[in-house]
């Protein structure tokens, strides 16, 4: 078993925060659909910072052994005040 990503289509709203966070650059935006993907799995380093940040509750992850330290960009979470 290991680590999968899974985004919930209908729930994503493509505002990119989870591009932004990611510190292994594990999604990128289909510009068509407006939505994020998964294109990097196997760079996750399961800090849960997307799913912690996603606005829509839209990033689940499975099989994923939570080790490394969560990761935190001052910088980026100021801009996530119109978000709260
Ligand atoms: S943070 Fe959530 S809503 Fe925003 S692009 Fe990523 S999956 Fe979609
Ligand atoms: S858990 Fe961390 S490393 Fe994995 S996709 Fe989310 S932000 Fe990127």
């Amino acid at each position: 078993m290991s680590l999968e990503i899974d985004i919930h289509e209908q729930s994503c709203r493509g505002c990119e925060l989870c591009i932004d966070i990611c510190p292994t650059k594990v999604f990128e935006l289909d510009t068509e659909k407006r939505l994020c993907v998964v294109k990097h799995a196997e760079d996750c380093i399961a800090c849960l910072s997307c799913a912690y940040i996603c606005p829509s509750n839209a990033i689940t992850h499975t099989d994923y052994h939570a080790v490394k330290n969560f990761y935190r960009d001052a910088e980026f979470c100021q801009r996530m005040g119109k978000f709260l």
